[in-house]
């Protein structure tokens, strides 16, 4: 009965919201670790936004290991039964612009083009939080009390771990076991993919030992970088053919092994390095053991000279089962606002909802986004942005 009200409340708001992912972008809020200012500025003028359109707010701000201030906030909606709350969570932090020279434009100075907003956190996760707050705002507005209280959690650090803000939020209390949670932080472009899986992830950094020396005397020298890329080779050839099963539950059907970073070897041309770092980026299906992948890189590495250090290592929770409440929910609203039939899946995992799902809670990752995440010229649709706050608010009043 509300869908008319509030489809036409959120075209309403539509500049505005364009206005506000202008301000998104333009406030850099680039993760510390990749040494951006962090999230502090960004959240001082969100909370004064949240606080001006009715909002209840709560800040949890922390210090990092640098003493970087590291800023969350919450906003709640109360609704009809308070015993509850549907929380979108969103992220503050992003990541860096990566090499300029592919920017068409300047990533911190916000460009609207046709039905585009462009600019560093656009997608990832600018347009997403935009929406979810507009969500609230035109509930207030149109004086609509949601079934539960609808909270809004916009966070620090997901770019980087989470440790100083889903984590840090989780282990504070501040969410309730029968809460549900939406994280609009993955999708595609027609938004009829809702994921509730994802596979564990595996970072881990190689050191490969030689001997440097001049270039023009190869035999006086053990080139380290020459050894690197023949291991690398080797990892990624052993990887996917040990580990080469598939599950269509996940869009990406297969387990991932990509070499990903490697170290700054030397300054000159005519020198043989005796040091070569690089890093691997697995994501691997939920039914192989992480320690088994690594056993395997070891047994690559033996007697090579090589030192193996361990980045990140996750394994998948749990999957959200297909039926609960806020797939449910989430499905009738889509069926109902863009007659869509959702399919339900998983994807290579790394957000907020690994945490919920960790806790056994209910988190579903959804959105509709071009996938333009980390990319150079990021962009997010504009009629994407506004058609996903109709579906939050939606989701606000779905009993
Ligand atoms: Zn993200």
């Amino acid at each position: 009965m509300f869908q008319m009200e509030i489809t036409r409340k959120i075209e309403e708001l539509k500049d505005e919201m364009v206005d506000s992912l202008k301000r998104f972008i333009s406030i850099n809020s680039v993760n510390p670790v990749f040494g951006g200012p962090g999230e502090k500025e960004k959240a001082d003028w969100l909370e004064e936004l949240l606080k001006k359109m009715g909002y209840t707010v709560e800040r949890h701000d922390t210090k990092d290991q640098n003493g970087i201030w590291r800023s969350n906030l919450l906003a709640i909606i109360p609704g009809r039964d308070r015993s509850k709350t549907l929380w979108i969570v969103t992220h503050i932090d992003t990541v860096p612009p990566g090499d300029l020279s592919l920017w068409e434009t300047d990533p911190f100075i916000p460009v609207v083009k046709d039905d585009r907003v462009y600019g560093r956190g656009a997608e990832d996760n600018g347009g997403s939080m935009i929406a979810s707050i507009y969500a609230g705002k035109a509930l207030m507005e149109l004086d609509v009390v949601p079934e539960y209280n609808f909270g809004l959690a916009l966070v620090a650090d997901e770019e980087a771990g989470s440790e100083y803000g889903i984590q840090y939020l989780i282990e504070k209390g501040v969410f309730r076991p029968d809460d549900m949670f939406l994280v609009p932080d993955a999708g595609n472009k027609k938004g009829d993919f809702i994921e509730i899986a994802e596979k564990s992830i595996l970072w881990f950094k190689v050191t490969v030992n030689g001997k440097q020396g001049h270039a023009s005397r190869p035999k006086t020298t053990e080139n380290a970088l020459r050894k690197g890329a023949q291991i690398i080779t080797e990892l990624d050839e052993t990887l996917h053919r040990k580990f080469s099963e598939k599950d269509e539950l996940f869009d990406e059907p297969l387990s991932t092994f990509e070499p990903t970073r490697s170290e700054k070897t030397v300054d000159n041309v005519n020198t043989v390095p005796g040091r070569f770092v690089f890093y691997f980026d697995c994501r691997v299906l939920p039914r192989y053991d992480l320690e088994d992948v690594l056993s395997t890189v070891k047994s690559v590495l033996d007697g090579r000279g090589a030192e193996l250090e361990v980045v990140v290592k996750q394994p998948a929770p749990d999957p959200t089962p297909a039926d609960s409440d806020l797939v449910v929910k989430l499905s009738s609203v889509l069926k109902s606002l863009r007659n869509l039939e959702v399919r339900v899946g998983g994807i290579g995992g790394g957000t907020c909802a690994a945490f919920f799902r960790k806790k056994g809670w209910p988190a579903v990752v959804w959105s509709t986004i071009e996938e333009t995440a980390h990319q150079p010229n990021e962009y997010r649709k504009i009629s994407h942005m506004v058609e996903d706050a109709k579906v939050f608010a939606l989701l606000g009043v779905e009993r």
